[in-house]
């Protein structure tokens, strides 16, 4: 076990590696301590991307290639939809760990079987035999949907399985495509080299047990029309395998010195959710979670309403999203699959509360990022923007358009450039960012004719 370190992450996915590099970036001593993973293929949006360039994770954006063309079949209709890139994570992941070395975390390679607590503060990780593996102040929860629960689940989706088998053939296209059937829904992701993963997602309690997963997948396979094409001249390489894809959102994710991220805090149905995207997200928000603890511990329950209430609203939009793709699909919304899913979350016993509704129009103090840190602002909402906007161009908003309400001739702001002008002096910033701000303002109805008409804050 090597020196203590500043923070010690658990899992080296997305969501961990990118917030090692976050935080040594930003001066922490960081160690992650990373364990293989079961084989996978992913299909990575554009905007993944661009997460793990604002990362640095160079490797594994070359690891992601170029994306590729993605149909869809569903409702019986057949559409050409954007483009991913298709990811095999196991060599992902190690591009993953070559970028948070090459920033300076210490990667170990090891899987975490025990965690124990210092009698004064830090943590210490062991292994399935109890040996120590690392010590730190702080631990970050970071092993996905592997990551212990946390005894506290706020929501729960229908019990979803996704089962996948590789198949080998000649070289093709990169392409992906996602159809329903009946009792579920599949996606086939071939890559140039020849290899086709073709995964079957139906409900957790028709899977058999694994050593009857492959004769489950082809039978599967079967009910796929489209599968004969996907799989021409091919055979299969490998057993087919299992993994849990049930929409899950915990409770209890953050406290002094600890805090959870990526899948280890919500997970997404694959249907609805970006998932590696949304773990990259999570990393920023925690980095500026962990700054804020570091800097004021006093902090504690503003960050703490700030993560839970950033990972609700996420959760609860994908769950919105998913029921939606489960609602187009109206030829088996009589069959079991289809049913529970277009169902969840509004009428299930345990379906999510919907997040607090905010005011529909106006301004609402809560906990924001600012400059990697957690603070309380007031934020403008809309019935179309209901999570808030801080700032348009830089320009905090909620300041700006109380100036606006207190101007001596309010009614010229929105046309006369001198008005312009004289406010971006008072906000401190150059006339063009605030002149977008002001048109953003009169857009969505916080300025009539140039006056206030900003509802009033909500608290
Ligand atoms: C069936 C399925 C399909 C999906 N398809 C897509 C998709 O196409 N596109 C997409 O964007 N997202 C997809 N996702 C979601 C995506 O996999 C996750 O949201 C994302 O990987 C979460 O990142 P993470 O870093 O939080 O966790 P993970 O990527 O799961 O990383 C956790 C890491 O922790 C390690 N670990 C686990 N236990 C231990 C231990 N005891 N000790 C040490 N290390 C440990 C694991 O090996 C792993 O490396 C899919 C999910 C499922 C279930």
């Amino acid at each position: 076990m090597g020196a203590n370190t500043d923070a010690m992450i658990l899992g080296a996915g997305p969501a961990g590696v990118a917030l090692a590099r976050l935080l040594a970036a930003r001066g922490w001593s960081v160690a992650v301590i990373a364990a293989r993973r079961a084989d996978a293929w992913e299909g990575l949006s554009p905007r993944v991307i661009v997460g793990l360039q604002r990362a640095g994770c160079t490797a594994a954006v070359g690891v992601a290639g170029d994306a590729a063309p993605r149909r869809a079949g569903w409702n019986g209709r057949i559409s050409a939809l954007n483009h991913e890139h298709l990811v095999d994570r196991a060599r992902f992941d190690a591009a993953l760990w070559q970028d948070a070395r090459a920033a300076g975390v210490r990667v170990i390679e090891a899987t975490v079987g025990a965690l124990r607590r210092g009698e004064r503060g830090g943590w210490t990780a062991l292994d399935a035999q109890g040996a120590p593996l690392a010590r730190a102040d702080v631990l970050v929860e970071a092993r996905g949907r592997r990551a212990p629960a946390t005894g506290l689940t706020d929501a729960c989706g229908p019990r979803t399985v996704a089962v996948a088998r590789v198949f080998r053939g000649p070289p093709v296209p990169a392409a992906s495509a996602a159809v329903s059937f009946a009792d579920g829904w599949a996606w086939m992701a071939a890559a140039p080299d020849g290899r086709r993963l073709v995964q079957i997602v139906v409900d957790a309690a028709s899977v058999p047990p694994r050593n009857r997963l492959s004769a489950f997948h082809a039978t599967q396979l079967v009910r796929v029309p489209e599968a004969v094409d996907w799989l021409a001249d091919t055979i299969p390489a490998g057993e087919a395998s299992a993994r849990d894809a049930t929409a899950v959102l915990r409770g209890g994710l953050v406290g002094a010195d600890w805090l959870r991220v990526g899948d280890a805090a919500f997970t997404s149905d694959p249907l609805s959710g970006h998932g590696v995207h949304s773990a990259i997200g999570s990393a920023f928000a925690a980095l500026a979670a962990l700054t804020t603890l570091r800097d004021d511990p006093e902090a504690l329950p503003l960050v703490r309403r700030f993560v839970e209430a950033r990972s609700a609203e996420l959760f609860h939009h994908a769950a919105a999203v998913g029921r939606a793709f489960y609602r187009m699909e109206e030829r088996w919304s009589d069959r079991p699959f289809w049913a529970h899913r277009s169902a969840w979350p509004d009428d299930a016993a345990d379906a999510p509360q919907p997040a607090p509704q905010p005011a529909p129009h106006g301004r609402r103090l809560q906990p924001v990022v600012v400059d990697d840190r957690v603070v309380e602002r007031e934020v403008l909402v809309t019935p179309r923007l209901p999570r808030g906007v801080l700032t348009i161009e830089g320009v905090e908003l909620a300041p700006l358009l109380r100036l606006v309400a207190d101007h001596p001739s309010p009614t010229d702001f929105a046309t006369s450039a001198d008005v312009t002008s004289d406010v971006a002096r008072r906000v401190g910033h150059p006339p063009a960012p605030v002149g977008v701000a002001l048109l953003w303002l009169r857009q969505n109805g916080f300025l009539q004719d140039g006056v206030s008409g900003g509802g009033l804050p909500t608290g």
